[in-house]
């Protein structure tokens, strides 16, 4: 039994000491997350049981990004077998930044892994659809099975990501070019860049990640969004490259499957028992958010969690 009231303790103090942190800058590349609120910042943790703890601006809605690719990841291992996915999209750290072109260089123009922007375009291409709008509809649906909310998209990032996306099209291109691209490029960027438009706040986000920690049975709805054997590969992928190219930091201090967006939010998943969700905007110059991991290694340090923990 989880002693609900000690993790209460540990989520507020974790919170209130993030609260002095003041390092970090507001992603910009993507006008829209430039203008959010720095002071912004909110802490949760939902477990398998379906409990709710939640500190600070944790009903806040903000820009999920790169925490969509779980979810699309989640839903082509769904649509296909593991060994399919493993071939075409990957499961290795690229060791490079989340949208190096680089990256593809170096492996055949193979993105290695499903959570850089390269491999998430890959994974949005390759999801089973007849059209555009029903490879997004299909994206859209899992992102709202998993996290219990009916998470919508929102025009105006959406506007501000279609219009600033030229990176992430020659991208596009590039895996057309080399066999890795399983619809129309500008489809695939398309719908990619809606998916990380949806908005989302720190207690859906942590349902998100507890129906993982929980082998695929949303705790919120008692649904069964994902099969139990594809939990663990969703988990070892985010070991991998959750943290973009500090991912081996992040496992070597936390020890801990997680995955960050630009947009300042942070999911962590312990395995059978909880999730974490933080969100607070400043990242750090390799994209992940200061105060959150700030929260969740103090957090999840205080609780005793830590996959690599031996005793
Ligand atoms: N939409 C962002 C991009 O494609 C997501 C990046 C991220 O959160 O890592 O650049």
């Amino acid at each position: 039994m989880l002693d609900l009231k000690k993790i209460k303790n540990a989520v507020d103090s974790a919170y209130q000491e993030s609260l002095v942190e003041s390092g970090g800058a507001n992603a910009d590349y993507i006008p829209y997350l430039a203008q959010i609120d720095n002071q912004l910042c909110g802490l949760s943790v939902i477990t398998t049981q379906g409990d709710i703890i939640c500190v600070g601006d944790s009903q806040y809605r903000f820009a999920i990004e790169s925490i969509s690719k779980v979810c699309t990841l989640a839903l082509a291992l769904e649509d296909f077998d593991a060994q399919t996915i493993q071939q075409k999209l990957g499961a290795s750290a690229t060791g490079l930044p989340f949208n190096s072109v680089m990256a593809l260089e170096l492996h055949g123009d193979k993105p290695l892994s499903p959570l850089v922007n390269a491999g998430a375009i890959s994974a949005t291409s390759i999801i089973k659809a007849k059209s555009k709008e029903e490879r997004w509809q299909r994206i859209l649906a899992m992102q709202r099975k998993l996290a219990a909310a009916e998470i919508t998209l929102s025009d105006e990032l959406n506007q501000s990501e279609q219009t600033t996306n030229f990176h992430n099209r020659g991208i596009a291109w590039l895996l057309y070019a080399a066999g890795y691209l399983y619809c129309d490029p500008m489809e695939a960027c398309d719908v990619y860049t809606r998916q990380c438009s949806t908005l989302i706040n720190t207690v859906e986000l942590a349902t998100l990640g507890a129906t993982i920690a929980s082998g695929g049975v949303n705790p919120v709805t008692k649904e069964r969004v994902l099969q139990p054997e594809n939990c663990p590969r969703i988990l070892a992928e985010m070991t991998m490259e959750g943290m973009y190219d500090s991912s081996g930091d992040w496992a070597y201090n936390v020890g801990l499957p997680s995955k960050s967006g630009v947009g300042g939010g942070l999911l962590t998943v312990i395995p059978g028992k909880m999730a974490i969700a933080a969100f607070s905007p400043p990242l750090d110059p390799i994209g992940n958010s200061v105060k959150g991991q700030k929260m969740i290694a103090r957090l999840t340090q205080e609780l005793g969690y830590n996959l690599y923990k031996c005793s």
